[in-house]
């Protein structure tokens, strides 16, 4: 099959002919139709992710056609359509099925710890578990634009702040995954603010449905500034990014027994920021809640959204390139990559 591959980290990404992957005896082999483009994929090509050796094929943001089923797969079919969590789990260990895979500790993470979906086809282990059916209605690069921005965003939101209607939610970082969460908090009721240092962004994430935005360049104290803007602070805030600014804006910018979420992976540098513990957690009891993924169940909740017509994932779609264009969309986020989400749907 062909595969977009770097042999090293920050080696050029090419299009190369590699072996079919096998499929596993509970898993399928998946015909990728779609996979989206995503900062973590950047991490994974710099090196920066301590998951991935070289040689490697990144990708994580996949829908495709059941191709082929092992002899333990029972759900699935040839010429199903489908999708999954970047995060494969066992589906046996007590995390699993307690209803929490994306802490399970034989996790497979797609493109990451093994290769990834830029490429013809993917190996998904564990499919009964693991794999998503997606509605008639909804695209393959729609549905690939959807993971894992949509699905982490919604779970930050939904699963882990428990965000309510009217209450405000702070988006600090307007990429895929910020935008991403600007539409779930329009959709659920929330009133989104987003703050961003990029202009183009914010004109975005206000017709995602952001009620407030907030240009970050030029403001010396962010989480004040959004304190005043929420009359006292939002009741949920976000980092998108990762970056040690962003957190300490986003938990400053918090009323009091607000929920900061981290969505943004803080890499290198970033892995360990101070916390103001009794300005904040203590002080003005804030909490500090993690999130990564989603679990495969909870896309149907998602997907709901979806089919009703609330969310638009189609909207957050703002390139679509081939194969051959995966590694030049990469390598293009050393600098600024543009607003919105990069889908490949053309796989040869
Ligand atoms: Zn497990
Ligand atoms: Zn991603």
């Amino acid at each position: 099959m062909k595969a977009a591959l770097f042999t090293a980290f920050r080696a050029p990404i090419t299009v190369e002919e590699v072996p079919d992957p096998a499929c596993p005896r509970d898993g399928a082999v998946v015909r990728v139709m779609a996979c989206g483009v995503c900062r973590s994929d950047h991490h994974a090509w710099t090196g920066l992710d301590p998951d991935v050796e070289a040689p490697h094929v990144a990708g994580h943001e996949f829908a495709g056609l059941v191709e082929e089923t092992g002899p333990d797969c029972r759900r699935w079919q040839k010429g199903d359509r489908v999708t999954a969590p970047f995060i494969l789990a066992c589906g046996e260990c007590g995390d699993c099925r307690g209803g929490d895979p994306t802490v399970c500790n034989h996790q497979h993470v797609v493109g990451f710890s093994g290769w990834g979906a830029f490429a013809e086809r993917l190996a998904v282990p564990h499919a009964d578990f693991n794999l998503v059916r997606l509605p008639d209605a909804l695209g393959h690069a729609e549905a690939a634009g959807m993971g894992c921005r949509v699905t982490t965003s919604f779970r930050a939101l939904v699963d882990r702040a428990r965000v309510m209607p009217g209450e405000w939610v702070a988006v600090h970082g307007c990429g895929g995954v910020g935008l991403a969460a600007i539409m779930i908090a329009a959709a659920i009721g929330a009133r989104a603010v987003a703050i961003d240092i990029n202009p183009d962004a914010l004109a975005m994430a206000r017709a995602l449905g952001a009620e407030l935005t907030l240009d970050a360049r030029g403001v010396g104290d962010v989480g004040q500034a959004v304190r005043d803007l929420t009359g006292g602070g939002a009741h949920v805030s976000l980092d998108g990014l990762g970056v040690t600014e962003t957190f300490h804006n986003s938990v400053r910018s918090l009323r009091k027994l607000g929920r900061h979420v981290q969505i943004g992976m803080p890499l290198g540098k970033h892995a360990s920021p101070s916390v103001p513990l009794l300005e904040s957690v203590y002080s003005r009891q804030i909490s500090i809640l993690g999130t990564r993924g989603i679990a495969a169940s909870r896309f149907g909740a998602l997907l709901a959204l979806i089919e009703a017509g609330r969310l638009d994932v189609a909207k957050l779609i703002t390139r679509r390139i081939g194969l051959d264009e995966v590694g030049a969309a990469i390598a293009a986020m050393d600098g600024y990559a543009g607003v919105g989400i990069t889908v490949a749907d053309r796989i040869p």
